[in-house]
């Protein structure tokens, strides 16, 4: 825009009562690094120095009052003590401030956009937002994070009254489970829903407890939170254990009041569980459990498994031999056929390794593609898996019990043979 033109376009403005605030964020979107009360000011002064060429005319005062604000400028330090007071009853980093504005005042200053034709202006909220967090910063020696705050205050500035939005808290960890016969999820009665029935005994659950509850109850007390969900990087049937050194999850807490919780503490304390134990816990970002969720990790797993008749060691050689780094199909299996369209996946056989053989019964460990239906690949599921181990034994399998040994995670950490 030349010198001209936006002189013509803050002539106009003048026109208006506007205050300083109000003039100036007209303009905000030229020259950066001061505030829109000081770019207001600055914009009479010079409009009062490059209009009047023959005599020198008095710089325009700002009025009494703004017909576009209604003077909500000089509530910034109000609203600044009370948002400031209400966040003090929290604990966190970092915050945001954020607000209500009369929609009056909204579709006013946009009138005014359009009447003056003027694509430089930025929305009152944003003012209001931003002078109130500098204020609050100040006040209560924290700063303002516009991306990922640990709290919100929203101020409604027609009620002067404050919100505080509390974001959750993720923290990082990998879990054991020692029990076959808790699922990793709190898992809601389908007869009455979680309403409590005869069939759950009133409590509401398919399960007494879950990986999920006994990660998340102590937790949840420690940080006085509302509730928690467990994001876990896959998960293992409710008759698996979860050993090795276990499943990367993220617990997520719910509006909790403490943040700065002992995470070794927390470690003790669900480690007392016998059914799940915990390690390696930090603390994260939302974003790791979409991490988590998208992750592909190889996985090993240890399979006791029944013959219908003895095989020979030199035929497992064989069998290892020509299964090993080769890709598997698999149709959607009959057990979960009810639930997903049946179609085919390839799968890689990473590795197999004897751990034990007894004439009809052996142990093995075998280390394979994310996603792959290992109980599938031992019995073949009538067919449906191509190679598998019960025709290349040339023998029925069946699986006694089957553990989850490692996840690959994150990749590129030294594995043998993958
Ligand atoms: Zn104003
Ligand atoms: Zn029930």
């Amino acid at each position: 825009m030349t010198v001209i033109k936006l002189l013509e376009k803050v002539e106009n403005a003048l026109e208006k009562d506007l205050c300083d605030h109000c003039l100036g964020r007209l303009f905000a979107q030229l020259g950066t690094g001061i505030t829109n009360a000081e770019r207001g000011k600055s914009l009479r002064i010079s409009y009062a120095m490059f209009t009047s060429e023959e005599q020198r005319k008095e710089v325009p005062e700002e009025p009494e009052n703004c017909e576009l604000c209604s003077d909500l400028f000089n509530e910034v330090e109000k609203f600044a003590d009370l948002a400031a007071g209400d966040l003090q009853e929290y604990e966190f980093r970092d915050f945001l401030i954020g607000s209500r504005i009369d929609p009056e005042i909204e579709e006013n200053e946009e009138k005014i956009w359009t009447e003056l034709n003027l694509t430089t202006g930025e929305p009152i909220k944003s003012e209001v937002n931003r002078e109130v967090g500098k204020l609050v910063q100040e006040m209560i020696e924290k700063e303002v994070n516009l991306e990922t705050p640990d709290i919100k205050a929203i101020i409604d500035t027609r009620f002067d009254s404050v919100d505080i939005e509390i974001s959750p808290l993720f923290i990082y960890g990998r879990y054991k489970k020692l029990s076959r016969e808790i699922p990793q999820t709190k898992w809601t009665c389908k007869r009455c829903r979680g309403k409590g029935c005869d069939k759950c005994g009133g409590t509401g659950k398919m399960y007494e407890t879950s990986v999920e509850e006994i990660i998340g109850g102590p937790l949840v007390e420690m940080t006085s939170g509302k509730d928690f969900t467990l994001h876990g990087m896959g998960r293992e049937d409710i008759d698996a254990k979860m050993l090795g050194d276990g499943r990367p999850f993220v617990i997520e807490i719910k509006e909790p009041i403490e943040r700065k919780i002992d995470l070794k503490k927390f470690e003790r304390m669900v480690n007392e569980s016998e059914m799940v134990q915990i390690h390696s816990l930090e603390f994260t970002e939302k974003e790791k459990v979409v991490e988590l969720k998208q992750a592909r990790a190889i996985k090993t797993y240890r399979v006791d498994i029944s013959l219908k008749e003895a095989i020979e060691g030199a035929r497992f050689k064989k069998v290892k031999y020509e299964l090993v780094g080769q890709e598997i199909s698999q149709r959607t299996p009959r057990r979960v056929d009810h639930r997903r369209a049946d179609k085919i996946r390839k799968r890689k056989i990473r590795d197999l390794k004897l751990i034990s053989m007894e004439s009809t019964s052996m142990t093995l460990d075998i280390t394979c593609d994310a996603g792959t239906y290992v109980k599938e690949f031992v019995h073949g599921d009538e067919g449906r898996t191509q190679p598998n181990l019960a025709e290349m034994f040339e023998t029925k399998c069946e699986v006694d019990k089957l553990d989850v040994m490692k996840i690959h995670y994150p990749e590129g950490e030294k594995d043998e043979k993958i």
